[in-house]
């Protein structure tokens, strides 16, 4: 039983997911393990349950501390990026706000690191992804513009937080072959990026407009 299991079926059901990834794959997903995984996370317990009614609509939602839980369209679109480029890649993901992106993440990949500034939304995360039993996802309480050092380097990083540029200790946590991907830019001008790196440097792809919450720094 979920947190909101007093909500009823209709609000929380298999086919309220469903519906959300049908559309997702309508405005073009079509990784069928993403849309899996999108399918199989109940959005609603990531949010207040106060809000838990509107947990299944393709939108971001506040989370507290003045964060949000980004839009399932772009989780989806940055999963599967990750998992074109480095399928049962050891992923590094700055910014674990709620735990969703987290939770899809773990369902994709066998191994994921995610780093949180503020405690109280990193010790949410932490017990919902208990509560899924994803125990393959590791925490830390860190300022996520120094990565974490300690298990790099990483397949795949992503920033689910908006810095005016990418910090050059997060490139250098990135495995050779890999990719990270990352909302840029200030609060009205930002743009998806994609960098891969090659044994020869880096290379960089922007790919949309996005809409993140600033990359902050220092913890709380
Ligand atoms: N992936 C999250 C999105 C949360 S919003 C989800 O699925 O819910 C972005 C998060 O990035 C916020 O929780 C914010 O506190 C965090 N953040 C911002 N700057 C950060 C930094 N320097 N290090 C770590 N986390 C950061």
């Amino acid at each position: 039983m979920t947190k909101a299991s007093h909500l009823g079926s209709g609000m929380t059901s298999q086919r309220t997911r469903s519906r959300l990834a049908q559309r997702l794959k309508d405005h073009g997903i079509d990784n069928q393990k993403v849309l899996a995984a999108i399918r199989d996370t109940p959005r609603h317990i990531f949010v207040d349950e106060a809000l838990a009614s509107r947990a299944y609509e393709d939108t971001a939602l506040p989370i507290g501390f003045g964060q949000t839980i980004s839009q399932p369209y772009i989780v989806a679109r940055m999963s599967e990026i990750l998992i074109t480029h480095v399928p049962n890649g050891k992923i590094l993901e700055v910014g674990t706000g709620s735990g969703y992106q987290a939770a899809i993440l773990a369902q994709l990949f066998p191994q994921v690191y995610s780093v949180e500034r503020i405690a109280g939304l990193q010790r949410q995360a932490r017990s919902r992804l208990r509560e899924m039993d994803l125990h393959h996802v590791r925490f830390k309480h860190t300022d996520g513009s120094w990565g974490w050092e300690q298990n790099a380097p990483y397949d795949g990083i992503i920033l689910t937080a908006a810095p005016l540029d990418v910090p050059q200790t997060l490139l250098d946590q990135l495995a050779i072959g890999g990719v990270l991907i990352a909302p840029v830019g200030g609060a009205r001008n930002q743009i998806l990026r994609m960098i891969t790196r090659s044994d020869t440097g880096f290379e960089h792809q922007d790919l949309e407009p996005v809409i993140f919450v600033p990359m902050l720094s220092g913890t709380t």
